[in-house]
This record gives structure tokens, C-alpha cells and sequence, in this order.
């Protein structure tokens, strides 16, 4: 039976349904739906732990319903449970944790903790024409900004990390130097569409020596100090936005360049909420017909978190006959190359 998928590692709820089909898994995607907290969390600039706790436990079994009945289907029919076990905030976990455990022990079904960021990784085979391994992943969130080398389904080997920032996070706290509302993101990258290019100029961090380390926090303070010295109007915002952008997918496309020809694979996944940014895909989608590899993106919305990545997660390990005993257990850090492989 289909694989019931719970995502709430930090402020979505996300509730999935997908049925494990290995040539084309997107066509198993029965129903999905996506609750957001950005509202409950705007007034104070950022997710507060408890409040995004109580809000799941709020609204995780309304999806649930609406996701079976979207899907025309019961709990009897379920065939498994997959959650995400970490990492992300604790309190949010166990609640995604507890209700899966108990959902899947009442309807005597397996059920798996998900590592989120391999959710991430494999949402672009929810799409047509999904990428095969060998590939290198670029894995862009709010809490991460990771170049992986993936040889199969949990067989990933770190190439690159963040030494401070990740990606989302450089565009989120830029954005609030600016005065842009919680979450600054998505706002930044549309105020860039409105900016002059040239006017300002950041630096490119850590791409003028060899390695595949990401470090955006001086990216930051360059904006702070670019920001205070202006006039401070609409179009200096604009543009100093559309710098930003530049300096952060130019550093992007460079360090995937690097890892594609030190790996030499022929495919690049981009994913993870900043994998949603328009120039990002635009600029790696050239770089890859000049370099000759393919580029592989999920759909805007499965960008950002959603529970149909950890319903297919979940369903390819559970289809390997991975599961775990019955015990309500969260890993708020977790580290993405100690998964075990669900591919030989
Ligand atoms: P993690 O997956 O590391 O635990 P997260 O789940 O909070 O972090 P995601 O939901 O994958 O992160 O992505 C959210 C991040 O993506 C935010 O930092 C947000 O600003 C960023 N983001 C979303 N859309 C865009 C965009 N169009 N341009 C740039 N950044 C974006
Ligand atoms: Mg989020
Ligand atoms: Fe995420």
C-alpha cells in the first residue's frame, strides 16, 4: 500500500501520499498538502522553537485527513509511515515522530525515520525523467549548504560545507539588514528582479582558492556596510538585492563546476529551498549546456520543505526493506554520510 510521508523538522507541516514505483516515482505521488507557519512566526523575525511545536501538533492530523481523503483513501490502506526523524528543532520532530509511531503501530505497518536532507536530495525524482546515480547533489536550505557526491541511494560522501552561513540563511538575514519582512528570502530574490546590475558589487567568498567549502557570513557585513552608506531608497535596496543574488549563485555556480569536474559526473542536482531561486537555476541550467552536464531541479514547491520528499524517502528505504522497532526517536543533528545504502 502507499507510504504516508510527515514532514515537520521546523515551521511546514507537510503531508504526502505516494505509492513506491521505482521507474518513474513521481507518478506515485497520490495527494500532498502544505501547512505554513510563516505567519505565526513573522512577528518575531525567525521560528521560535515552541510556538512551531504547538502549531504541529495543531494542524498534523487535519493534513493527515484531508491528504487521505484528497487521495480517496483510508488508514487501513496505508502500506507504511515515513517521517522525519532529523535533524531539525526536537520539540517539531517528536511531534512528527509520535504521530507516525503511532499511526503506523495502531495499523500494524513499518515505519521509518527520514534524515531530512536526503528528503531534500532525492525530491528531483518526483519529477519526469529522474536523474540516475552517479550524480553530485547541491543542497541549498535554510540550515545547509552542502555539495554531496551521490554514487547511489545512501551512498553520499560529503565534498563541501558550509563553514558559517548556509545559503537560505545568507538570504534571510541580508534581507532583514535591509528591512525586509520574516521570511527575507523569496523577498530578496524578488526585489533582485528589480535591480540594475552594476551598481554594487560583492565578493565571491572562498572562490579564489582551491576546495569546495562554502562561507557566506562576509557576504553579509559587505551588504550591512553597502546598505548604511547609501541613500537607502527603493532602487539602491534593488540593487544592492541584485548583487547579493549575483555574488551567492556565481559563488554557487562555481563551486558545482568544480565538484562536477573532480567527481566526474555528468549530472547535477540542485535542491533545498534556495534551489527555488530563479537566477540559480537559470545560471546552472547554462553553465551545464556549456559544460555538458545535465541539471535535474524539483519543482518550485518541493523546493522548500513539503512531505512528499519524505514520503518518497521513505517509501525507497521501506521498499528495501528498511524500517525501525517501534520507538519514538529524533536526531536534531544527524549526519547525512552515516545513512546506511538502500541501493547495492
Ligand atoms: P534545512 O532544510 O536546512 O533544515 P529549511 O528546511 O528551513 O532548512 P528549506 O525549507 O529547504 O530550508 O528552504 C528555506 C530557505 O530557502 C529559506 O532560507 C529561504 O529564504 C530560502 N529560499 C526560498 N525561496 C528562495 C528564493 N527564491 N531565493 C533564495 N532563497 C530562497
Ligand atoms: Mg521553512
Ligand atoms: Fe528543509
Amino acid at each position: 500500500g502507499p507510504v504516508l510521508g510527515i514532514e515537520t523538522s521546523c515551521d511546514e507541516t507537510g503531508v504526502a501520499l505516494l505509492r513506491w514505483q521505482p521507474e518513474a516515482p513521481g507518478e506515485g505521488l497520490l495527494a500532498h498538502t502544505l501547512y505554513s507557519q510563516i505567519k505565526l512566526h513573522a512577528d518575531y523575525g525567525g521560528v521560535v522553537p515552541e510556538l512551531a511545536s504547538r502549531d504541529h501538533v495543531r494542524k498534523l492530523l487535519p493534513l493527515v485527513r484531508e491528504t487521505l481523503a484528497e487521495a480517496g483513501l483510508t488508514p487501513q490502506d496505508l502500506g507504511g509511515v515515513a517521517y522525519t526523524a532529523g535533524p531539525g528543532l526536537a520539540g517539531a520532530l517528536l511531534v512528527g515522530a509520535s504521530a507516525a509511531r503511532a499511526m503506523a503501530w495502531a495499523l500494524g505497518v513499518p515505519a521509518i525515520g527520514v534524515h531530512h536532507m536526503e528528503g531534500h536530495l532525492l525530491a528531483p525524482l518526483l519529477e519526469a525523467d529522474p536523474p540516475e546515480p552517479p550524480f553530485v547533489a547541491l543542497l541549498v536550505s535554510g540550515g545547509h549548504s552542502m555539495l554531496v557526491e551521490v554514487a547511489g541511494i545512501g551512498h553520499y560522501r560529503i565534498l563541501g560545507d558550509t563553514l558559517d552561513d548556509a545559503a537560505g540563511e545568507a538570504f534571510d538575514k541580508t534581507a532583514k539588514l535591509m528591512g525586509l519582512p520574516y521570511p527575507g528570502g523569496p523577498a530578496l530574490a524578488a526585489l533582485a528582479g528589480q535591480g540594475q546590475p552594476g551598481r554594487f558589487r560583492f565578493s565571491r567568498p572562498m572562490t579564489d582558492r582551491p576546495g569546495l567549502d562554502f562561507s557566506f557570513s562576509g557576504l553579509k557585513t559587505q551588504v550591512l556596510l553597502a546598505w548604511q552608506g547609501s541613500d537607502q531608497s527603493e532602487q539602491t535596496r534593488a540593487d544592492i538585492a541584485l548583487a547579493f543574488e549575483e555574488a551567492i549563485v556565481d559563488t554557487l555556480v562555481i563551486k558545482c563546476r568544480r565538484a562536477l569536474e573532480a567527481t566526474g559526473a555528468a549530472r547535477l542536482v540542485i535542491a533545498g529551498g534556495v534551489g527555488a531561486n530563479r537566477r540559480l537555476r537559470a545560471e546552472l541550467a547554462a553553465a551545464g549546456d556549456k559544460d555538458g552536464f545535465r541539471t535535474y531541479f524539483p519543482r518550485l514547491q518541493f523546493c522548500t520543505d513539503n512531505g512528499a520528499m519524505i514520503a518518497l524517502a521513505g517509501a525507497i528505504r521501506l521498499a528495501h526493506g528498511q524500517h525501525q522497532d517501534a520507538t519514538v526517536q529524533v536526531f536534531p543533528r544527524w549526519d547525512l554520510e552515516s545513512l546506511p545504502p538502500a541501493t547495492p
